[in-house]
C-alpha cells in the first residue's frame, strides 16, 4: 500500500513513559500559555504524554496519582524536555481528602487551575464469571467515583468561580460490550453519562466538560494489560479501518484540542480517537478468554 497520507500518519512517539526525541508544532506553540493543568495518572502511560505535550504548548502541570516516587521521576523528565514546570503530587482519586490537600497544594503553587484531566484507571482483562465482587468495585471506585470526586473538588475549589475545562479519558469497549471488560466498559460508559451531566449543570459556570475514548494505545500499561501484543501479533489490528493502533502522541493531541480554546463551543460530548475501530473490531470472547487464561494480564 502506498505510505499513509499526511492526516492519518501517526506523529512519533515513545514506547515507554519518556519524552519524546523530536517534535514538531501542529498547534500554536503558546495554545495554553499561562495555564495550568491538573493531570490524574500524569506519571505513566497516556497521561505522561499528555502532560508532555500541553507543557509544550506553554502550561504548567500537577501530575498526581498514588506513586509519588514514579511521579517524581516523571516530573524531572517533562521539565527537562519542556521547561515548564510540572508540580508531582500524592492522591488517591478514591479518598477525596487526598485531592483536596493536592488541589489546596497546586493553588498555592499556581493561584490558578485552568484544565482538568481525569485520566487515572485500572483495567485488566476478565471474564465476568470470573471477577470478583471486590475487583468490580474497585474498577467503578477508581474510575467512576474517581472522575467525580476529582471533578467535584475541582468545581468547589476553583471551577465554580473562574471557569474551567474538563477532558474524562474513557473508553469504547461498552459499545459493543466487548468481551472480558464488565467492569471496565461499565465504569467508562458510567463517565461518559457524567460527562453530560456536568456539562449541562456547569454551562452556566463557564466549565465545558468532554470525554475523549481513546482506542488501543500503544506504548501503555493498557495495551499491554488487554491484549494489545496479543492483537498486533495476529495481524487483529487489519481490522481497524485505520489499519493500525494508535498512539499515547494522537491521544495529547486531542486531548488539547480539547482542553483548548480551539474547542471553545464544545461540551458534553464523547471524541473518540480509535482510527475506527470500534465499528470494525473484533469481539471476540474465546480468543479473547485464550489470551486471558495464558495469565498474561491478572490484576495487580
Ligand atoms: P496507566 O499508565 O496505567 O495509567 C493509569 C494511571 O492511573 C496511572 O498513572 C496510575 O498511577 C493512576 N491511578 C490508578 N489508580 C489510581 C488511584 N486510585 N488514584 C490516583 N491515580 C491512580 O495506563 P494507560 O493505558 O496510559 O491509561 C490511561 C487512561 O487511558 C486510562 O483512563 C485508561 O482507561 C484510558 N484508556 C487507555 C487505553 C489504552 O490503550 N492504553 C485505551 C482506552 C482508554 P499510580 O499507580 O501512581 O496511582
Amino acid at each position: 500500500m502506498a505510505e499513509a497520507a499526511m492526516a492519518a500518519r501517526a506523529p512519533p512517539d515513545e514506547a515507554e513513559d519518556e519524552c519524546l526525541r523530536q517534535y514538531r508544532h501542529l498547534f500554536s506553540p503558546d495554545l495554553l500559555a499561562g495555564q495550568v493543568a491538573f493531570i490524574t495518572g500524569g506519571g505513566s502511560g497516556i497521561g505522561f504524554r499528555i502532560a508532555e505535550i500541553f507543557m509544550r504548548h506553554g502550561c504548567r502541570t500537577v501530575i498526581a496519582s498514588r506513586n509519588l516516587e514514579r511521579l517524581s521521576e516523571a516530573s524531572k523528565k517533562l521539565v527537562a524536555a519542556t521547561g515548564q514546570q510540572c508540580l508531582p503530587l500524592s492522591v488517591d482519586v478514591r479518598q477525596p481528602q487526598t485531592i483536596v490537600a493536592a488541589v489546596d497544594e497546586a493553588l498555592k503553587e499556581f493561584k490558578r487551575i485552568d484544565i482538568l484531566i481525569n485520566g487515572a484507571a485500572g483495567n485488566f482483562l476478565c471474564p465476568a464469571s470470573a471477577l470478583s465482587f471486590n475487583a468490580f468495585k474497585t474498577v467503578m471506585d477508581i474510575d467512576t467515583i474517581g472522575t467525580f470526586n476529582t471533578s467535584k473538588v475541582l468545581f468547589e475549589k476553583y471551577f465554580r468561580d473562574h471557569g474551567g475545562v474538563i477532558v474524562n479519558i474513557t473508553a469504547t469497549l461498552s459499545y459493543r460490550g466487548q468481551a472480558l471488560q464488565v467492569h471496565a466498559g461499565a465504569a467508562k460508559a458510567a463517565i461518559d453519562a457524567m460527562t453530560r451531566h456536568l456539562a449541562v449543570e456547569w454551562g452556566p459556570n463557564n466549565i465545558r466538560v468532554n470525554s475523549l475514548a481513546p482506542g488501543p494505545i500503544t506504548g501503555t500499561e493498557g495495551f499491554r494489560r488487554l491484549g494489545g501484543k496479543f492483537a498486533e501479533d495476529s495481524s487483529l489490528f487489519d481490522t481497524i479501518p485505520l489499519q493500525r493502533p494508535g498512539n499515547k502522541t494522537e491521544i495529547a493531541h486531542s486531548s488539547l484540542y480539547l482542553a483548548s480554546p480551539l474547542s471553545s463551543y464544545v461540551t458534553g460530548t464523547t471524541l473518540v480517537v480509535d482510527g475506527g475501530s470500534w465499528l470494525t473490531s473484533a469481539n471476540s470472547f474465546s480468543a479473547l478468554l485464550g489470551f486471558w487464561s495464558a495469565g498474561a494480564n491478572q490484576p495487580q
